[in-house]
Order: structure tokens, then sequence, then C-alpha cells
């Protein structure tokens, strides 16, 4: 039986490279590529745009769904290059954390960025429906903002909230020994939609708040 951190090889697509690529050189390539957008959007830069399409993503961006919020063209890639999950806020529920599994376990992918942004909607009404308290919500909007308020109360709340969803994944089970070997990296950034740059937050221990169900007050990295 396999392990909890590996999926069968005939899950994996065909012509997969057996190797990663280096998860600091995909965060490299993934700031210069938001960096080379800056300039070409403020008029400074021109990109001739590439025919070729990458044959494999190399990292996995996980994103809020508002207008202006995340996206691949943040990264001025190949195509296929980058590839984007967008939920309100982000959270990671369910079919959140499956995506970011594929991405790195049947993908091969060795980055995962969680990607907030200033003057989110989405993590202020769900700020707002946690302090309000037990407000009965449709459908999966209860589990949500519990999800989705997850880190608000620390500082900025795009800043404490992508913190916060970052120690969560630092912890999953499926995601712990790539963590730790340093084959995947979980790294957070704050995008500011005036100008499409993304502030990228350093390696540091994830502070969360004690109402966060699923992680601790304190965080270590896995290096
Ligand atoms: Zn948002």
């Amino acid at each position: 039986m396999a392990a909890l951190n590996e999926v069968p090889d005939w899950m994996r697509p065909p012509g997969l490279p057996s190797h990663r690529m280096p998860s600091a050189q995909a965060l490299q390539r993934l700031k210069a590529g938001n960096a080379r957008y800056v300039t070409q959007r403020s008029g400074e830069g021109h990109s001739p745009g590439s025919p070729v399409t990458a044959e494999f993503p190399f990292a996995v961006v996980v994103g809020c769904l508002e207008p202006d919020a995340a996206g691949e063209h943040l990264f001025a890639e190949t195509p296929g290059a980058v590839q984007c999950v967008r939920t309100a806020g982000p959270s990671l529920g369910a079919d959140t954390m499956a995506a970011i599994e594929y991405a790195v376990l049947v993908q091969n992918v060795s980055l995962v960025l969680v990607l907030g942004h200033q003057g989110c909607g989405a993590l202020r009404a769900a700020a707002d429906a946690r302090a309000a308290g037990s407000v009965p919500l449709p459908g999966e909007l209860t589990g949500w903002v519990s999800r989705a308020a997850t880190g608000t109360r620390l500082g900025d709340p795009a800043t404490g909230h992508v913190r916060a969803l970052r120690a969560v994944l630092h912890r999953a089970d499926s995601l712990l020994t790539l963590i730790r070997s340093g084959e995947v990296k979980i790294a957070a950034g704050v995008l500011a939609p005036a100008t499409g740059a993304i502030e990228f937050l350093p390696d540091e221990p994830d502070e969360v708040e004690d109402d966060c169900p699923s992680v601790s007050r304190r965080v270590e990295l896995g290096s």
C-alpha cells in the first residue's frame, strides 16, 4: 500500500520528468516573472509573448476569486507553467487541498504560493461573520467563514491570513515529507492589485490564531 505522501504511478501524466524543479529555483522564477509582469504593465517593458506551451507546470498558486486578485497572468510565464486555484479568500477547503495535492503529488510541482491581496472583500466578510457570532449562513458558508477568517486578526488581514494558511499546509500529512526534505516549498505572498506586484513574505515561523481549528499556535518550518 502506498504511503500517504505518494500516488500510484499510473496517476501521473505520460512523459512527466522524474525530478521536480528545485523548489528554490521555482520560487525565484515565480518572483522574476511577477517583476517582469509589473514592468510590462507599467509600460516600461514589452513581452513578445511565448508561442510555446509548457509541458508541465512548476508552480501552483492558491489565490482569491475576486477580480484582479490572482491569475496566471501575474507571472508573465510560458502558458501552462503556472496554474492557479481560486477560492474566496482564498480558503483551504477539501477541493482546494485536493488541487494542491494533485499539483504536488501527481504533477510534481515544487512550489505552492498562497496568495492574498490587499483590500480583500472576502476576508473582510469572513472576519465580520466570525465577529457576529453564530449567525446562520446558507450552504457551505459557515465552514468557509472559519477557514477564511483564519489569521485575519494578526495585523494586516491578508498577511495574517496567508501566513495562517501556510502554517496549515506545513502541517498537512500528505505534504509533510516533501516539505521537510525541501523538495516542495510553501510560499506566501500578498498582491497589490493596483500595481500587480506581489510582496513575497519571508520564511519564518507562522503565527496563527488560537481559534484556528487545524493548526497550533506556532508552527516551525520543517527545515
Ligand atoms: Zn479577495
